[in-house]
């Protein structure tokens, strides 16, 4: 049965790559659930799960500082919402389009599974460059964005997130436009400003919980990360507190990178490094490459694709964390991680493995996390930001940071169990996968043909 539905499915949108390697994983993993019911073939289960409930495309026209029309594209993606209202990340970036973004719903509508709140899957976004624009244009775009997809959206329908090229700063344009149009102020959107209805704890949350789920996975090793040297990749949101929280347990991180290269800090990027970085990228928006400038120790290398491997993996290390962007992860990355000795690799990006690396990881048993589960703390904050908005109190960092901790250890655990009954013990990709198919399949059986 499943041969066949991916057989399909592959052909119905033959252009959609990342789809395709996102559906295809999901399938090989999920077969012993789909041999122990053969029943799902009739009730098409396979194909109702990968075809989103809807699809929304639109016309995003903005004008730059020069004065000149500009029009990108925005995409919502509806996955699903049998376990509730559709909930995903927005993206910003020029390399988005229609299969990119469905990868991400589809592995969002996992993900949200994972964390038991009652949460569907969706992904929206657009193929906006947020690089090199000034504040004015990030908000003219952002608004423009928003006067659409605000007829889609709501609190009870469709609540994004966040996400690769928006942060704090484009949710807040996005969520005053929504509120100017609709005349409410409502939790739209999470992510938002601790000021206005944001939570403690979100900024951090999907670093911290990658950590927290590999703190996890080291100790059923009867390890920790005290004096485990760690290389992360991307200085961005997840990145930069990846990177803390792996600090804070007393490990050193020696990489971090942009899309033009990556430094290496033999010495370890410290907590004042850290604050070096976040205010290079979060407020000055700069490069990477200009923390050599400040800490002369650390190497910078550019990126080369033309290398056929990223040199930011070829690093001796106890752990790897990659944290930038899908399939930044190839084969050969995967050998030379083998061979510099890493013994974990613990997603805090969507899907930045390729298929070659995962199979890779797997045969050698590494300890080997997918991002659906181990960065699934960001949309669980973000569950926890719609509770607060919805009882119309805060808790405090303590109190949401308890939380977390408690979702990713459940998370992690719940993985472990899965996949030891359907006899892959240890593998937390198929208990992901599995524990995530089974908690939708059984919400849309219960709601009908719908
Ligand atoms: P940010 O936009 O904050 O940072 C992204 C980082 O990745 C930047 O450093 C960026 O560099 C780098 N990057 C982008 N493209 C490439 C590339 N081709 N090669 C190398 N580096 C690249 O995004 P986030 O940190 O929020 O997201 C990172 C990943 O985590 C994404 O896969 C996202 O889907 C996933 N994720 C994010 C969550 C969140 O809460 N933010 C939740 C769950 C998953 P540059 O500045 O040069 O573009």
């Amino acid at each position: 049965m499943a041969d066949t539905s991916l057989k399909q499915i592959l052909a119905r949108d033959p252009d959609e790559k990342e789809f395709h390697q996102a559906v295809r994983e999901v399938i090989e993993t999920i077969k012993p659930v789909l041999e122990r019911h053969p029943e799902y073939r009739q009730l098409g289960v396979v194909e109702r799960i990968t075809e989103p409930e809807r699809v929304i495309l639109f016309r995003v026209p903005w004008m730059d500082d020069e004065g000149y029309v500009r029009v990108n594209r925005g995409y919502q993606i509806e996955m699903n919402s049998a376990l509730g209202p559709f909930k995903g990340a927005l993206r910003f970036h020029p390399s988005v389009n229609l299969g990119i973004l469905k990868f991400l719903a589809f592995e969002q509508t996992f993900k949200n599974a994972l964390t038991t709140l009652p949460m569907g899957g969706a992904q929206g976004g657009s193929d906006f460059e947020p690089k090199g624009k000034s504040d004015d244009e990030i908000m003219r775009f952002c608004q423009s964005f928003m006067s659409e997809l605000s007829h889609h959206i709501g609190q009870d329908t469709d609540i994004p997130d966040g996400g690769l090229g928006v942060g704090a700063r484009e949710i807040g344009y996005l969520f005053g436009m929504y509120k100017k149009q609709r005349n409410e102020f409502s939790a739209v959107l999470t992510g938002k400003g601790l000021q206005w209805g944001g939570s403690y704890i979100r900024p951090e949350a999907t670093g911290y919980g990658v950590v927290y789920f590999a703190a996890e996975m080291l100790a059923t090793r009867n390890e920790t990360f005290e004096g485990k040297t760690c290389l992360v990749s991307g200085s961005g949101n997840v990145a930069q507190h990846t990177a803390e929280k792996i600090i804070e347990l007393g490990g050193k991180v020696i990489t971090l990178s942009d899309s033009s290269g990556y430094i290496y800090d033999p010495e370890g990027i410290d907590k004042k490094k850290l604050e070096f970085v976040k205010r290079l990228k979060n407020i000055k928006r700069g490069r990477i490459e200009e923390y050599v400038d400040k800490y002369s120790e650390t190497v910078y290398t550019e990126a080369d694709r033309s290398l056929g491997y990223n040199a930011l993996w070829n690093q001796r290390a106890d752990c790897a964390f990659p944290c930038a962007v899908e399939n930044e992860i190839s084969e050969n990355d995967a050998y030379n991680l083998l061979n510099n000795g890493i013994k974990l690799v613990c997603e805090g990006a969507d899907m930045p493995s390729s298929p070659e690396a995962v199979k890779i990881f797997s045969d050698k048993k590494l300890l080997y996390a997918p991002g659906k589960a181990a960065n699934a703390g960001g949309v669980a904050v973000s569950g926890l930001e719609m509770a607060q908005n919805r009882m119309l109190l805060n808790w405090s960092a303590e109190e949401v940071d308890r939380r977390l901790k408690t979702i990713m250890q459940n998370i992690h655990q719940n993985c472990l169990d899965v996949a030891a009954r359907y006899d892959v013990p240890g593998n937390y990709l198929a208990g992901a996968n599995i524990a995530g198919f089974v908690r939708v399949v059984n919400a849309m059986l219960d709601q009908g043909l719908v």
